[in-house]
């Protein structure tokens, strides 16, 4: 489905960024959230989610129908760039918005798309992300989950691993192998899976400072009625490639630290730090082509165009970005000293426990350039 690209001109995107600056303001004031690196990972507050959803700013781009209001890509663009800059917290419905409800708008049948699309714009279900598996990451075709047909549904086996906010999501996409092939990429399927369906089992996993995001899901016996696959059975690997660019080809590749991006400037000019500044400068002149790079990318999903290596040059570039981001961030704190109010030190931290797996989550960097130099050596 088409957005109706024509009605967004260039008025109404400014019209809209305001609109999102002055929610995101309001609520800053009002102080009900605190900006945070990462936040559309970190950030799961459902009363935030729900907040947009009554200003019709989740899922924009699908028809009205679906609770939409049939934005192109780039309107959605310039929300998802005003709420990361301010790090607000909208982990409760960025996995639902950015990738399962695109594919179940793609792929779903009419039924799913009733059931699922309206609940996603008003944040009443959470999706989690089922793909990895321990033996398939970047080789995701080596899923082992299975499904098998049980009456008039599937019943499904297996184990996913780095589950983000698994604990908080009301359901989750699950990749499973519903057939055995000689090639991997055949008999793979797509399936939304309840959280509260008896055999799902979630195990927190903390990351490296000791805070609870992943997970490892179990689904042992666990009951999915039919109407719950997304598109066709065994067609699960070219719908999920397609989903890949929309995870890939996003603003939060590149702004998951821009809170610390502009509070290094404003410490760098508090303290006099000309050194930094200039770094600030050189890192706003990155921002902006990698913002045009995303601008590119949603224009050629409205235009019908899946932008896979374009995504994949984002999804490398951005995480090699807020990697100096914090770098220069220590390089302020090294020559100002620490800030007054620790705002600066507290960000420093969140990223530093984000950047290392920026590179891996979503697409490992080896994986992406090898897209991107197949894709380019073409030209
Ligand atoms: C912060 C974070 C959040 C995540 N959230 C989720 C989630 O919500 N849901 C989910 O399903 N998954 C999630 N993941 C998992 C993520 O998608 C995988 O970690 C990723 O795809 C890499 O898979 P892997 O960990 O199995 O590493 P591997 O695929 O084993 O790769 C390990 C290393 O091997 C090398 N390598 C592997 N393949 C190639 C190749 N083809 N060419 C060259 N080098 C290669 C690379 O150096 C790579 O870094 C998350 C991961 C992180 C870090």
């Amino acid at each position: 489905m088409t957005p109706d690209t024509t009605a967004a001109t260039g008025r109404d995107i400014a019209d809209l960024r305001a609109r999102v600056r002055k929610f995101t303001s309001e609520r800053l004031t009002a102080g009900d959230f605190v900006p945070q690196c990462d936040a559309w990972v970190r950030g799961f507050d459902l009363s935030f989610s729900r907040a947009l959803s009554a200003e019709g700013l989740i899922g924009v781009t699908w028809p009205a129908e679906f609770g939409g209001s049939g934005m192109p890509s780039t309107a959605r663009l310039v929300i998802t760039e005003e709420l990361l800059r301010v790090g607000a917290p909208v982990a409760a419905h960025w996995i639902g918005e950015r990738q399962i409800g695109p594919s179940i708008l793609r792929f779903g049948s009419r039924e799913l798309q009733d059931e699922f699309l309206p609940a996603i714009t008003t944040s009443e279900v959470s999706f989690c992300l089922g793909m990895s598996e321990t033996e398939a990451g970047s080789d995701l075709a080596a899923v082992r989950t299975t499904a098998e047909r049980d009456g008039s549904g599937w019943r499904i086996n297996g184990a996913k691993v780095w589950t983000t906010n698994a604990h908080h999501a009301t359901h989750a996409y699950v990749l499973a192998r519903t057939s055995r092939s000689e090639i991997k990429h055949e008999g793979l399927t797509e399936f939304i899976v309840d959280m509260r369906s008896p055999g799902v089992t979630v195990r927190p996993i903390l990351d490296l400072a000791g805070e609870h995001h992943f997970n490892e899901v179990l689904l042992d016996e666990v009951a999915v009625p039919s109407r719950w696959v997304i598109g066709e059975v065994g067609e699960g690997w070219s719908q999920v490639t397609g989903q890949l660019s929309f995870e890939r080809g996003g603003s939060e590749r590149f702004l998951s630290t821009y809170p610390l991006l502009a509070e290094t400037l404003k410490h760098a000019h508090l303290s006099g730090d000309r050194a930094t500044i200039e770094q600030v400068g050189a890192l706003a002149a990155r921002v902006s082509a990698l913002r045009n790079l995303a601008w590119n990318i949603a224009v050629s999903v409205d235009n019908g165009v899946a932008p896979v290596a374009d995504a994949a040059k984002l999804k490398y570039l951005g995480p090699a970005f807020e990697r100096d981001v914090l770098n220069t961030a220590r390089y302020a704190v090294d020559v100002g000293g620490l800030s007054d109010e620790g705002t600066l030190e507290r960000l420093i931290s969140e990223a530093q426990v984000a950047i290392p797996g920026m590179s891996i989550r979503g697409g490992v960097s080896e994986v992406l350039l090898t897209l991107v130099a197949r894709s380019e050596t073409r030209l």
